[in-house]
């Protein structure tokens, strides 16, 4: 008798084991490591899964059932990927179900929906509450439906209690069906039907719709464009949509044609992944000073896998990244530019492009899934691309023969994935990854993280500087303009001081434009009565909610709960509400008042929901169709744009003022990287930088342009207080609904972890918001040194965890581990 042969496989589940499944005899094709398929899981639900591997030991612990079907017929995740996925896990501590469900674009994950249908017997006995009769007078009219359809009958995002009891009741049941979500983009073709491919049965064709002259001219159309009635006689096909597009409202003698079988309709396949083709440009000459750097960079390398690159903004950074590219590519390697925000994909594709033309392929999350899936087949089956560009996620695409990793604005806290799990930094994974190909990792800012300047300057990563701009341009001049002088003397226009305000009046005039860095999105932070200090706060969550003006909205920025702005005090009665602080749509109503001739556009997360919109906002300001331009960070990063000459920052000290021990640092990036954006071409730039703290050691590094000053004064407190680059941090962040059982056993937790790790621990503390979507939180703070094995310390963290969640009383506590946190 032969042996079973079993499988373990990776599920989108977060249990720290793989579930074994056997593998049936007359199973095809044959499930190897990689490929993906269909398990059942509990008593209904089934999921694809990864194949982890396959071997002969059946499990003791538990009955298998067998894998149902396999979905490939080679692997979708390569060795290299799921050695890539064991890494994140371990050192992230997460699970590999949790990897796998960040790594791979959900069109490629197949999950089993509820279907929820509605019992026709029913008939109701008892008292039900009023939400799960309103709910089922809707399914009684639907018959069939899926949760998410529930939920946003009901508006909510969870309605499985409710639905719970609807089943306890008999009113309702539910079973599971396999869904895939990934459908391939089809378009309708047209072409002569099959009887009609020959000239007499053509020309009999024409005769019958001789009385209808916008059918016959709809037929020569077609034929027209199929390049011939030879072609057409072929089956050669138009779609649909070009076809009407020539002969506007036509669909009615269209489908008189398809009736009388003269025309056939049918989907085609296409792609959805634009390829068009721009003219390929040559690279640009360096500079001396590019030149320089371009040496140093290479002679770098040739003893280090990581290079810190440390150019000044407009310094042609991107230009030196261009050269690098193209040398990998011509020995057959593939790259991967990595970027913090999508705001700036669309500049940097337009200058990629430029330059590789369709060996560019771009991911990141405003991509459908679809397009998301197209790209990640095309690495897979090593079709187009060998440049990919793309956010955080991208490192996780599966690559076969990767060369170099650019991570452009490595010091951005954006690359670090904060919710869900795998809480993973791009950049850190991405040397990790580049390790597993042999490839070299170039680190490119004007600002770098404290710590990647760390690493440099002790000479684990190589280190090149670039201090001049590109053609000489001087660093933009930075003027200080006190905020409480201006209050105190009343010079104040709304948040303007004078020196701002007499700079963009200045600028306008001139014909140049204006960028306003605020770092708050909204109206105002929150809305305050001025009786009685009432604010409103999210029902949900520990923080006021803020004011969105244009929306007459209250907005939580932690759950996304909105409210209608309440007329009166909810606590009083006043109706003297008013707004407190000011965000970016604020400014934007007073820039509108105060300056009225310019146009203005805003970008931020509000703007900026749809894929287009990035691209709207940045051209208009790029071809000048937009003098100001008024922004949170994702104005400060990246962008060129060569006639702005001033840049004002309205409050530099709630940057400053942030609890957080690398407020300072960020503080400074932020400041450095918004002035970077004036005066890029021709003229030098100036900086407003509005502040009620002139006097702040930050503010003199920014005005004097002094990054190692910030550095070394940085350098010295992490020493001190024990943090990063000299200490490792993990935070252990416990969640539950009530307070007091969360509070225990974060305390007994902390209790345990101090028996091994004494003064290593920290807390349990309040995170600063300290309730989330109604669940309490609290952190407890691990720093230990550099020196420890970090696989030692948090096998020491879970066992702890371990052991505290198998008491009986903490079971529903769910603690989650946030490695390196920013
Ligand atoms: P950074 O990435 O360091 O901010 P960029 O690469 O965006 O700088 O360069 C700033 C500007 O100078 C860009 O508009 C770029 O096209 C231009 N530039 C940089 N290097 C060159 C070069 N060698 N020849 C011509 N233009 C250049
Ligand atoms: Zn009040
Ligand atoms: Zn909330």
């Amino acid at each position: 008798m032969t042996p079973d042969i079993y499988a373990d496989i990776i599920l989108p589940l977060p249990f720290p084991k793989l579930f074994t499944y056997h593998i049936p005899p007359d199973l095809n094709p044959y499930p190897e490591r990689g490929t993906r398929v269909v398990v059942p899981f509990g008593k209904k639900k089934q999921y694809s899964g990864i194949v982890f591997s396959i071997h002969n030991k059946k499990p003791k612990e538990y009955e298998t059932k067998p894998v149902l079907s396999v979905l490939d017929n080679s692997p979708v995740v390569t060795p290299k990927q799921i050695d890539f996925w064991e890494w994140i896990a371990e050192y992230y501590q997460c699970t590999l179900g949790e990897v796998y469900k960040a790594a791979l674009p959900s069109g490629l994950k197949l999950e089993s929906e509820t279907r929820v249908y509605y019992n026709p017997d029913y008939e109701q006995t008892g008292e039900l509450p009023e939400k799960a009769i309103k709910l089922l007078s809707f399914l009684s009219e639907k018959k069939v439906c899926s949760v998410a359809e529930i939920n946003d009958f009901l508006n909510q995002k969870n309605s499985l209690n409710l639905l719970q009891t609807l089943i306890d009741e008999s009113a309702v049941f539910v079973t599971e069906r396999l869904k895939d979500r990934y459908r391939p983009k089809t378009e309708n073709h047209l072409r002569l039907n099959e009887k009609c491919r020959n000239e007499k049965s053509l020309h009999e064709a024409f005769n019958s719709i001789e009385k209808a002259p916008r059918q016959t001219e709809l037929l020569m159309k077609l034929i027209h464009l199929t390049g011939g009635a030879g072609n057409a006689m072929k089956g050669k096909s138009v779609s649909r949509k070009a076809l009407l597009k020539e002969n506007p409202g036509a669909a009615s003698p269209l489908n008189e044609l398809i009736k009388k079988g003269i025309l056939e309709q049918f989907p085609l396949q296409t792609e959805r992944l634009d390829r068009s083709q721009e003219q390929i440009q040559q690279k640009k000459t360096f500079s001396l000073a590019q030149a320089k750097a371009f040496e140093e960079i290479e002679k770098a390398f040739d003893d280090h896998t990581v290079v810190l690159f440390h150019g000044v903004t407009s310094s042609g950074k991107t230009e030196l990244y261009i050269h690098l590219i193209e040398k990998h590519l011509k020995k057959g390697e593939q790259v991967l530019y990595l970027l913090p925000e999508i705001a700036l994909t669309t500049q940097i594709t337009t200058r990629l492009k430029r330059h590789f033309g369709n060996r560019l392929g771009i991911y990141h999350s405003k991509f459908s899934s679809e397009e998301r899936v197209e790209v990640y087949r095309d690495l897979l089956e090593d079709k187009n691309y060998q440049i990919i560009l793309g956010v955080r996620s991208s490192i996780f695409l599966p690559f076969k023969n990767l060369g170099l990793i650019i991570v452009d604005e490595e010091h951005e806290h954006s690359f670090k994935q904060f919710d869900p799990a795998p809480r993973y930094h791009a950049r850190d994974a991405g040397i990790m990854l580049a390790h597993k190909h042999g490839a070299k990792v170039l680190l490119g800012t004007a600002t770098p993280s404290i710590e990647s300047y760390y690493n440099a300057q002790r000479g684990k990563y190589g280190l090149v500087e670039l201090h001049t701009r590109y053609e000489d341009i001087q660093m933009p001049r930075i003027l200080v303009a006190d905020l409480k002088e201006a209050r105190r003397k009343k010079q104040m226009k709304s948040h303007f001081t004078p020196v701002l305000f007499e700079h963009i009046e200045k600028a306008l005039t001139d014909k140049k434009q204006v960028i306003l860095f605020q770092n708050r999105r909204g109206f105002s932070p929150f809305l305050e009565c001025s009786v009685c200090s009432w604010v409103p706060r999210c029902k949900f969550c520990d923080v006021s909610m803020t004011y969105h003006k244009k929306m007459n909205q209250l907005v939580c920025h932690y759950c996304g709960h909105t409210v209608t702005t309440p007329q009166t005090c909810q606590a009083c009665g006043s109706p003297a509400l008013s707004t407190q602080g000011f965000g970016t749509e604020k400014i934007e109503e007073e820039v509108k008042l105060l300056f009225p001739e310019a146009r203005v556009s805003r970008m931020d997360l509000d703007t900026t929901r749809s894929k287009k919109s990035y691209q709207t906002i940045i051209s208009d300001f790029e071809t000048g169709s937009v003098d100001i331009l008024i922004g949170t960070q994702m104005v400060t990063k990246g962008l060129d744009f060569n006639n702005v000459s001033v840049v004002g920052i309205l409050n530099a000290d709630n940057m400053l003022n942030m609890p957080d021990f690398r407020a300072f640092e960020r503080g400074f990036q932020m400041m450095a990287q918004v002035s970077g954006r004036a005066g890029r071409k021709n003229k030098r730039g100036t900086v407003v930088l509005q502040t009620s703290s002139p006097e702040h050691p930050i503010i003199k590094y920014v005005v004097d342009n002094d990054y190692d000053a910030m550095y070394r004064s940085q350098l010295a407190e992490r020493r001190t207080y024990k943090y990063p680059p000299y200490f490792r941090l993990i935070y252990l962040v416990l969640k539950h609904k009530q307070k007091n059982t969360l509070d225990n056993a974060a305390t007994a937790l902390a209790a345990r972890l101090r028996t091994i790790l004494g003064d290593r621990v920290l807390g349990p503390q309040e995170p600063p918001v300290a309730r989330i979507q109604n669940k309490y939180l609290t952190r407890i703070m691990l720093k230990y040194e550099k020196g420890h094995s970090p696989s030692y310390i948090k096998k020491i963290v879970n066992d702890a965890i371990d052991a505290i969640l198998s008491d009986h009383q903490w079971k529903y506590i769910s603690v989650y581990a946030d490695v390196d946190p920013l």
